[in-house]
């Protein structure tokens, strides 16, 4: 597997050191366990998320000096509803500061007591924001996405069937929204087909709900469907992008992930005269600030709007996708499970399957990403049952479906070094993981997005 050189060059870096294995022990034991709780100059290769972690370019850098920075109108607002417009075909475009801004600004318009939101699978600030607004929210991703040795294309769908069951038995008029998370993080990055969009875009137009788009990765999604699904090799990423939006009614979007920058988020509304926008605009009024600025800098704006052509360049998601392919080769020779194919973002390696004796309840992917910061300074999250957390009405730990250690890699970051440093850790771990006997427990959690701020001890 070659590494696919990168489609620019560097031109400004930043110093990384690694402690020593034995600082790296008094670290984790300080921060209590959580690799949130880290200082990052303690860090060594940092793929905690890939949000908002990405280089931004020259161009970008150049946008941020002539950012506008008037309180109502800023020519950068402009700017960037006029990117948006173009690429989403939507005609609203909202900037807001980041995508959980956006799900605060939106979901309480749709959901309430006794509501439900059923997605392909919940973010867990979107989980938390349906949560937030009195709402329950369930996934519904298809099966393949649970096996993560089954290497199928597109494990990020929704199950279409399962969906409209669950509509019939909760009754279409208690559903508030279906969400659509492309690519579908939580299940490891997975894309989701054209297909499936239109499928259930066509079941949320029978039953007359709204189909809304969780967009923080459209353009890795849009990458993969022009990449694996038949009669789109030869469309522009462009009308891919288009064409899969075009399919929902409401999008939001974290911009932190694929448009590039470090901090910023978007909502979009198909239609000029969808009732909501009036909504939108006095949440955000008195959420996120006036309307033509939604929490962000003229300046942010302005990289943002940039960005969101740069992170939709094919050259550069061909590079991005193969970083990550890259390593999985590594891991394939050394018989390491990971939700396969590679998704967009990153790795997400099965934990469970490294760590059959550690139970759900002990949180094997939290050990995993606790083992690689001791062994070689990496920083990775669990995306597993330490995320997840416990029902909200009964308190009991949930089991999640996956229990993945996720490495996620940031845009333009990490030199093909970096990514053998990732297999010969996750592959010194293997070896020696019979010998890894204890997992963790929680010592203190907060009620809401635990994996934050818990703290954590050895069992
Ligand atoms: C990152 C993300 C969010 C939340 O966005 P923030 O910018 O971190 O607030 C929501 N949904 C998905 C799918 C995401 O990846």
């Amino acid at each position: 597997m070659k590494y696919v050189p990168e489609p620019f060059r560097i031109k400004m870096v930043e110093k990384i050191k690694p402690l020593t294995r034995q600082e790296r022990e008094a670290r984790i034991q300080a921060a209590n366990y959580n690799l949130f709780g880290l200082h990052a100059q303690d860090v060594y290769i940092d793929l905690l998320t890939d949000s908002g972690t990405g280089a931004m370019s020259s161009d970008q850098w150049a946008g941020i000096m002539q950012g506008d920075e008037a309180y109502a109108g800023s020519k950068s607002y402009y700017h960037l509803i006029d990117a948006g417009k173009d690429i989403f075909g939507y005609d609203f475009i909202q900037p807001v500061h980041q995508g959980r801004a956006g799900e605060k600004v939106l979901f309480p318009l749709f959901l309430g007591k006794g509501k439900y939101a059923i997605s392909n699978t919940f973010f867990d600030t979107t989980r938390a924001h349906v949560e937030l607004a009195g709402a329950r929210a369930i996934d519904c991703v298809v099966e393949a996405a649970k096996n993560p040795a089954v290497r199928a294309p597109f494990k990020g769908n929704m199950d279409t069937a399962k969906l409209e069951q669950l509509i019939n038995e909760l009754g279409a008029e208690n559903v508030g929204l279906v969400v659509l998370t492309i690519t579908n993080n939580s299940a490891g990055g997975q894309p989701v087909s054209m297909e499936n969009i239109k499928t259930t875009a066509q079941i949320c137009k029978k039953y007359n709900l709204t189909l809304e788009i969780d967009a923080a990765r459209f353009a890795e999604n849009a990458y993969f469907i022009k990449r694996d699904e038949p009669g789109y090799g030869d469309k522009s990423l462009q009308d891919i992008i288009r064409e899969m939006f075009s399919h929902g009614d409401i999008f939001h979007m974290s911009s932190k992930k694929d448009a590039i920058v470090n901090m910023g988020g978007i909502l979009g509304v198909k239609d000029a005269a969808h009732p909501i926008i009036a909504g939108i605009k006095a949440h955000c009024i008195s959420y996120e600030g006036f309307y033509t600025y939604g929490g962000m800098s003229g300046r942010d704006m302005e990289a943002l709007a940039i960005g969101l052509y740069e992170g939709t360049e094919e050259d550069f998601l061909r590079y991005r996708i193969g970083q990550a392919e890259y390593l999985a080769a590594q891991l394939d020779t050394a018989g390491i499970v990971y939700q396969s194919p590679v998704g967009g973002h990153g790795l997400f390696i099965d934990a469970a399957a490294l760590f059959p004796h550690i139970p759900y309840t002990e949180f094997p992917a939290q050990v995993l990403a606790i083992e690689l910061y001791k062994e070689a300074g990496i920083r990775t999250c669990d995306i597993g049952s330490f995320m997840l957390g416990n029902d909200p009405d009964t308190g009991v730990q949930l089991q999640s479906d996956f229990e993945f250690t996720r490495f996620a890699i940031p845009r333009r970051v990490y030199t093909q070094a970096h990514f053998d440093i990732m297999a010969e850790a996750l592959i010194a771990i293997k070896d020696r993981a019979h010998t890894i006997e204890r997992g963790m427990k929680i010592t203190w959690e907060p009620p809401i997005l635990r994996h934050f701020q818990a703290k954590l001890a050895y069992v």
